[in-house]
């Protein structure tokens, strides 16, 4: 009832949290009792107030137990936790999401509902947005966790496996989901227990839980290991790509997605390669190599969306503007890159299992999380998680002034009104944070900045560290630091520097002036870089200049407003334009919104049968399941190769064949889905729903998966020789991974401008090769 009230009154159907301020309240009425107790009677105190929530969360904390963090806090870390902190430390340890402006000190909140689920005996994940606040964040707590008797630890990208397992057995893991997200995909290929990492997913109080459980839910971590085939050789390619001329050979779209030949161009290469019809299907191959390269030439660029180091390709996540660890792009795409760069080829390889983050969310016991956004996302929360959210008031009134949107019609004109407004602030001192939608963007900036000389720091998040270095000072007299959407996420920006040395002169100058270039695909982004003004009761100010040429605008206002701007946009006021923004804004939003829908229903088809297969292996890795699977196939073959060695290391083998065949098996089935997703579209050409289709397909793609395990492990056991025992499954030709990465992909449907790219040339390669469409 109260949803559809909500909804029908346009608001997010929020849970109020005012039902904790009493325990709250009495927590004050206990805090001398708690204040008085000694190290050892607090963890006392604090293994008695807790009410054993057991395995689930929902239980309201104690006053008691309130008491007892409060009194921890100010002992371990020097900071009393306001009253604000303690109410959403309640809504977390019952099982919320819980939204807190920027600067209210999250970070304290997640601490202290780690601590109290630890208490209780939980185990718990604190997922924060990268490796160095996991880090920070870990270190800065542990003498709360382990005043009171808990121990802490964190994990990164380069901890490595032993390390790992031990950490995940500690009380309270800070970590990137993503790293908890690989370890569960690695851990699933593992051939014995005593190589898995297994973090234990009991309790996740997720940082950010907007951007990680809503618009990174779908974004799949892709496993994928190296095979023994050598790379496609793009030298060719990459050689004729070279010698096409810009303006002749090949178009490149608008929007800067998609590139293509062109007819002459097509002549040129086909004269080039001695007169062949590229579209030969014997010549298809080639043809797509020229595509990839041409992409690799014209559309993937270096230092913007890879650095090239040590000799090998980096790739840059361009949402965030920071480097992606062992990340490629698909083969054939890195290879073209390689061959550009003129770098060694490296191996290919083979999707080996991918995972969601909301799949790997959803397999809490527990979830939790904090944002400064999470109530608009509320509705999305409730259908995906099954979680409510609500929000935590400000402890000091809002002294924030935000300025109405300024749109203009172009670029230019945009920059100049950036550059204008940067120099009359910064004349006063005001300390200024630029927001910019790119890494290119802000460079444009910095540059029209410092043709006025006003040096500008600017971010382009390729080293979490120094980012938190520099935003941390962002707040001083006189500073301009000009950031991309996610730069220096999860540090503070206080005025008069990180120890508020200068703190009244800066806000005398009127506090941070925060200067947003172009609106975010969501409101909620556009709120957090505002929100970087104006903490804790501080003035600041915000300005948002849009472009009628910005990305947003151009790709998501319908056409009609488009032509509208197009014609009479010099005689629109601020309002109209605005309102155009507005909507291109809402669209997009709603854009994902399908899309999230979307990509998680295909997923469930997935999911069900990774479960199904996935408890097989287990059964298979311990409990000889496989050892009788083929007594009933091969048993002649089984026995006679006991007989030659033991009964022990004839399971083993059969059990080794078996895992092996199991995630050949599984990798490929996977590869099949998503060929089968891909062109699921035509489908809907037929008349047919695109998602039933694909269920029904999936289904009885599926079927006889396990029969078909054990005809190739059967195969391949007939063809042991005796003399190939007891030295593992190599001999046989059959190679595990000697190495996994992870792809850069996206689960977005619409795509980055690559996977349109891709996509693009797909369609065209269809419907010119196979005449489809
Ligand atoms: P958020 O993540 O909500 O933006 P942080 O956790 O980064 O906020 O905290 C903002 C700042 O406030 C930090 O510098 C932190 O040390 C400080 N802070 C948080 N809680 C308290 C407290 N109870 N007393 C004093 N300072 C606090």
């Amino acid at each position: 009832m109260r949803k559809w009230l909500a909804r029908a009154i346009g608001a997010p159907a929020s849970t109020s949290f005012g039902r904790f301020f009493r325990i709250v309240a009495d927590a004050k009425a206990r805090q001398t009792w708690a204040d008085r107790l000694d190290d050892a009677g607090l963890i006392l105190a604090a293994r008695r107030a807790t009410t054993a929530p057991g395995r689930r969360a929902g239980h309201e904390p104690t006053a008691d137990l309130l008491a007892v963090l409060r009194a921890t806090a100010q002992r371990t870390i020097g900071q009393d936790p306001f009253d604000e902190q303690l109410l959403a430390c309640c809504a977390l340890l019952t099982g919320h999401a819980v939204e807190m402006d920027t600067g209210e000190g999250k970070t304290l909140v997640g601490a202290l509902a780690a601590a109290g689920f630890g208490i209780a005996g939980r185990r718990v994940h604190v997922l924060s947005a990268n490796d160095y606040l996991a880090q920070r964040d870990a270190e800065w707590m542990r003498p709360l966790f382990e005043s009171l008797g808990l121990s802490v630890g964190s994990i990164g990208q380069h901890t490595d496996s032993s390390t790992r397992y031990e950490v995940y057995r500690r009380d309270v893991v800070y970590a990137p989901v993503s790293e908890v997200g690989y370890d569960v995909l690695r851990d699933r290929f593992a051939t014995s227990d005593a190589d898995r990492v297994r973090p234990e997913l009991d309790v996740a109080i997720v940082d950010e839980a907007d951007a990680v459980m809503v618009d990174e839910a779908m974004s799949p971590l892709v496993l994928a290991g190296s095979t023994p085939d050598l790379a496609e050789d793009f030298t060719h390619a990459d050689a004729l790509v070279r010698e096409l001329d810009p303006d002749v050979h090949f178009a490149i779209d608008a929007d800067h997605a998609t590139v293509s030949l062109t007819d002459p161009g097509l002549d040129l290469l086909e004269r080039q390669l001695g007169g062949v019809n590229l579209y030969e299907i014997e010549h298809t191959g080639m043809l797509t190599k020229i595509n990839l390269a041409l992409h690799a030439h014209v559309l993937v660029q270096r230092d913007i969306d890879y650095l090239v180091v040590d000799d090998t390709i980096k790739l840059i996540n361009t949402a965030r503007g920071r480097v992606a660890h062992q990340q490629r792009w698909p083969d054939g795409l890195h290879a073209a890159i390689e061959a550009k760069e003129q770098l060694l080829v490296s191996s290919p390889g083979t999707i080996l299992d991918t995972l969601t983050v909301q799949d790997l969310l959803r397999g809490y016991a527990t979830l939790v999380g904090m944002s400064g956004t999470v109530v608009a996302v509320a509705e999305e929360l409730a259908e995906f998680y099954s979680l409510g959210a609500g929000r935590v008031e400000r402890r000091l009134p809002n002294k924030r002034l935000d300025h109405p949107q300024r749109v203009f019609l172009d670029d230019h004109a945009r920059l100049d009104a950036v550059v204008n407004a940067v120099r009359d602030r910064h004349r006063a001192g005001q300390p200024i944070l630029v927001g910019t939608q790119s890494v290119a963007e802000s460079e444009k900036v910095a540059a029209a900045l410092a043709e006025i000389s006003i040096e500008a720091q600017v971010l382009n998040a390729r080293n979490d560290a120094h980012e938190a270095v520099v935003i941390a000072n962002a707040g001083e007299f006189g500073a301009v630091t000009i950031s991309t959407q996610m730069s220096g996420r999860g540090t503070d920006i206080r005025l008069g520097g990180p120890d508020e040395r200068d703190h009244d002169r800066v806000a005398a100058t009127g506090g941070l002036a925060v200067l947003q270039v172009g609106r975010y695909p969501s409101g909620r982004l556009d709120a957090q870089l505002r929100g970087r003004s104006g903490r804790q009761g501080d003035p600041g100010t915000t300005l948002t200049f849009v472009s009628a040429t910005d990305d947003l605008v151009q790709t998501n206002a319908p056409t009609h407003l488009l032509e509208k701007i197009r014609r009479y946009g010099d005689q629109l006021d601020q309002n109209a334009l605005g309102r155009i923004v507005d909507q291109a804004q809402r669209i997009a939003e709603g854009i994902r919104r399908d899309r999230h829908r979307d990509t998680w229903d295909f997923n469930r088809a997935i999911a069900r049968q990774r479960d199904t297969v996935l408890a097989h292996r287990d059964s298979v890795m311990r409990d000889g399941l496989a050892r009788a699977e083929l007594t009933g196939r091969v048993p002649e073959k089984l026995e006679e190769l006991e007989t030659a060695s033991s009964v022990e290391t004839v399971a083993e083998l059969v059990r080794d064949i078996t895992l092996w065949c199991l995630d050949e098996q599984w990798s490929d089935h996977l590869a099949h889905l998503s060929e089968i997703r891909d062109g699921i579209h035509l489908q809907a050409l037929a008349g047919l729903n695109p998602r039933d289709e694909f269920h029904r397909i999936a289904l009885r793609e599926f079927h006889g998966f396990f029969a078909e395990t054990y005809v190739r492990a059967a195969a391949i056991v007939e063809d042991v020789a005796p003399d190939q025992l007891g030295q593992g499954i190599t001999p046989l030709g059959l190679h595990r991974p000697s190495a996994t990465w992870t792809y850069m992909i996206s689960g977005n449907p619409l795509g980055n401008p690559m996977d349109r790219a891709a996509r693009e040339a797909g369609k065209w390669w269809r419907s010119r090769v196979l005449n489809i469409e």
